[in-house]
């Protein structure tokens, strides 16, 4: 038998390998080995098992890795359907879907010592009085780990052997599972009455579960006797699309629906954001699934676990004893098995999106997996994606609407300040609009709480001088330093380069003393509301304030008991958070992230708004959300006032029609990196002729560029690029991978490849 491996060092490239006699029948497609590879050892995945290879002289494989192959197959095989849609070598897409910490061998199990206390039938040997009492401490716990005993009772190892000896304990090692939360005390919950528009949202949902129930019984029984033709299950459900505004209840649905999963003996996987994978979040699913009658492993799989915990938790999944996992995008690959149901809460969250190789989007990959599985997907959000609703429309997706708020709570009032109209002369335009002060100071003396959003952390976004007009900038970038004050450092935003904030200009011929601060950063609003609230508690919360782990879930403990009046912040807040008293929330700047050159900035900004928005008024009392801005009258804005997600689509969806961007046809982003920018601009002109050519036969497809990135420059390398919009991209993708193969880059320039790209710059 031979073994087809793909290994770790990407050659785009698979190598076959001889099964030896000893590892026969250990060797699975899937299983992680340890191979030769010229004079070094490597590690790789099994893909396929053969009979027979084309290559004479095979050399034998080492050793496996685990007990069990510790890819699925379909895991597999959703690995090459990422690397040939994503335009990347399948070593890469194979390395991707393994965790590093279940890929490494070192964070196996972790093994404990553990203490056990024997049966002794007649009379206790006799003891001395030590040895007594550690004996008596052992029976009491009748068994506890090694480290413990002594730890407790500041005994010796020695002394624990001794009562070994005597036959009255054992001394064993035990694998020790690492919970990350097992200090956690989380109290049972049971499902809700659901209210109508929930219940026919779930009832669609439950309908396309039991269908994938009795299409796998039907391949069951297919399999049994012998008919194997068609053994992948059949009963292809379109994607949900559950619409739902902020606080209808979605979670509530997907708790219900996963619940169904499971009596039908199928597993879930929950995708969430990053940044709203909370342990509020992990602790509503744990509560619903860890107690009471279903006692069904939740699995949690996110950056902030330790390399073993990550170990332990992704091989509960692959056990089988963890039926439902909860985690951001990568989770995605979870070994679950049968999958039931797919759910991917906020599915236009751009950190879906992975930004380096492979390049996949996590709620497409979620869509296709499905699809292959037989299993059901739901994407929730109360802002979805253009590309999703735009399914929905075209009927691929099936759309479900949670329309209100549970028990029809009304969504908050949304004022629009007009900053260019609070212009006061000779000390500008004000942080606080009078609108926003007022409105702070009523619910400051009404004891409620405010959330205060603005999208860009640091002091003040630039450093200038008004005489001689030197900006500072990054030297590795092209963007200008940040100036945090805490700090008293210049800092830049892409790569981090710092320097010391100068007192004065620093243009030998200038050195103007009186150099400006301009543009707006956490630091600086917070400064402000210091001033204008001098008896407010107040905390700030952006990247720059959360050190630690921690400090997170700290902050949010304060806000929720009441120890912090106003909560400032990043687009950290603006996610998931409910907190029944806070009845206003403020947009400091509403047009930041309107400018941006991309074609999705009107899109971003009317999701930003709705989401932070949806923070207000989760309680008794009617919220209000006062937006400034220096553009009130854009229509992301306006359509984002009036929580008219349908118009803002309609109107936007044509203006993507227009300029054939997504969803309307597909992207693929070409960009070349390099240190020298003629070579890079070069370089580039002569990649757009090769793929001019190579896509000569698409009909439908534009390619423009060679062009400077909006981002010329970042961390030392130029970036150009080239852009293709097409419709049938997956046909593309196969074209490019050829001519980019084929294409010898010249040294110490690089070709990056993104398809479906988030990030234009
Ligand atoms: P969304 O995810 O849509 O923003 P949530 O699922 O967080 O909304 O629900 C908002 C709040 O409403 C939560 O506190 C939840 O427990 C509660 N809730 C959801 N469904 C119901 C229901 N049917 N009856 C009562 N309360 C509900
Ligand atoms: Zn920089």
């Amino acid at each position: 038998m031979i073994a087809r491996v793909t290994l770790e060092i990407a050659l785009r490239k698979e190598f076959d390998y001889l099964i030896p006699a000893e590892l026969a029948g250990q060797v699975e497609v899937g299983s992680r080995v340890k191979v030769p590879f010229g004079a070094r050892q490597v590690f790789g995945c099994v893909t396929a098992l053969v009979e027979a290879s084309p290559c004479a002289r095979l050399r034998p494989l080492l050793r496996v890795v685990g007990r069990q192959s510790l890819m699925t197959p379909r895991v597999l095989e959703l690995a090459r359907w990422i690397a040939a849609y994503y335009c990347c070598p399948v070593e890469i897409a194979v390395k991707s879907v393994l965790p590093e910490a279940v890929r490494r061998e070192k964070e196996g199990w972790r093994e404990r010592l553990f203490v056990r206390a024997l049966p002794v039938s007649g009379p206790l040997p006799k003891l001395s009085k030590r040895q007594a009492e550690i004996h008596a401490i052992i029976e009491g716990r009748k068994e506890l780990p090694l480290q413990e005993l002594l730890r407790m009772t500041g005994t010796t190892a020695e002394t624990v052997r001794r009562l070994e000896d005597r036959g009255l304990i054992a001394v064993a090692a035990q694998v020790s599972e690492r919970d990350p939360y097992a200090h956690e005390v989380i109290l049972p919950t049971s499902p809700l009455v659901l209210n109508p528009e929930q219940q026919r949202a779930l009832d669609a949902i439950t309908r396309a579960l039991d269908t994938r129930r009795d299409a796998r019984f039907a391949d069951r029984a297919r399999s049994l006797t012998g008919d194997e033709s068609r053994v992948a299950s059949g009963a292809r459900h379109a994607p949900f699309l559950l619409h739902g505004v902020t606080g209808s209840g979605k979670t509530e649905v997907y708790l219900q629906a996963i619940a169904h999963a499971l009596a039908l003996g199928l597993g879930a996987i929950v995708l969430v954001p990053e940044i709203s994978l909370t342990p509020q979040t992990v602790e509503r699913f744990k509560a619903r699934f860890c107690s009471g009658r279903l006692q069904t492993l939740v699995a949690v799989l996110h950056s902030h676990l330790s390399a073993g915990e990550r170990h332990d938790e992704w091989h509960k999944i692959r056990q089988g004893r963890a039926r439902i996992v909860i985690g951001a995008r990568s989770a995605i690959f979870a070994p679950v098995e049968p999958l039931g149901l797919i759910i991917v809460d906020e599915e236009h969250e751009h950190s879906y999106k992975q930004e380096e190789a492979p390049r996949y989007h996590a709620r497409d990959v979620a869509v296709v997996r499905a699809q292959r599985e037989g299993a059901v997907v739901v994407l929730g959000s109360a802002t979805p994606s253009l590309e999703s609703y735009y399914n929905a429309r075209r009927g691929k997706y099936v759309l479900l609407e949670l329309p209100s708020r549970v028990d029809n709570q009304k969504l908050p009032v949304v004022r629009v300040v007009d900053l260019c109209r609070e212009y006061r002369g000779d000390k500008g335009i004000p942080i606080l609009s009078n609108l926003l002060r007022e409105a702070v100071t009523r619910r400051l003396e009404r004891k409620e709480q405010v959330i205060l959003f603005l999208n860009r952390r640091g002091y003040a976004t630039s450093l200038q001088c008004p005489r001689c007009g030197y900006v500072a900038n990054c030297p590795n970038c092209s963007v200008a330093l940040t100036y945090h004050r805490s700090r008293q450092q210049l800092l830049c935003h892409i790569c981090g380069h710092q320097k010391p904030a100068p007192t004065a200009c620093p243009e030998a011929s200038c050195r103007n003393p009186a150099i400006r601060y301009a543009g707006l950063g956490t630091q600086r609003v917070e400064e402000t509301l210091r001033r204008v609230f001098p008896h407010a508690q107040i905390q700030r919360m952006d990247s720059d304030v959360l050190k630690r782990k921690e400090d997170y879930r700290r902050i949010l403990g304060d806000f929720r008991t009441g120890k912090i009046d106003i909560l400032l912040g990043t687009q950290m807040i603006a996610k998931g958070l409910h907190f029944p008293n806070v009845t206003l929330v403020g947009i400091i700047h509403a047009d930041l992230t309107l400018h941006v050159p991309d074609f999705r900035s009107a899109e971003r900004t009317f999701q930003l708004l709705t989401q932070v928005s949806g923070r207000a008024g989760r309680g008794d009392v009617e919220g209000e959300v006062i937006v400034q801005s220096f553009t009130p009258y854009h229509p992301a804005i306006q359509y984002a006032k009036r929580h008219d997600f349908i118009n803002f689509y309609e109107q936007e969806i044509e203006f993507r029609a227009q300029l054939k961007y997504p969803p309307i046809s597909r992207i693929a982003l070409l960009t070349l990196k390099g240190r020298n920018e003629d070579k890079v601009k070069f370089t580039a002109a002569h990649v757009k002729r090769e793929l001019d050519t190579a896509l000569a036969g698409f009909k439908d497809a534009v390619l423009s560029g060679p062009a400077p990135a909006p981002l010329l420059r970042a961390e030392t390398l130029y970036r150009h690029q080239i852009m293709l919009r097409i419709r049938q991209l997956a046909k593309a993708s196969a074209v490019l991978a050829e001519v980019i193969d084929r294409f010898s880059l010249p040294q110490e320039v690089t070709l990056t490849v993104d398809i479906d790209p988030v990030n234009l710059t």
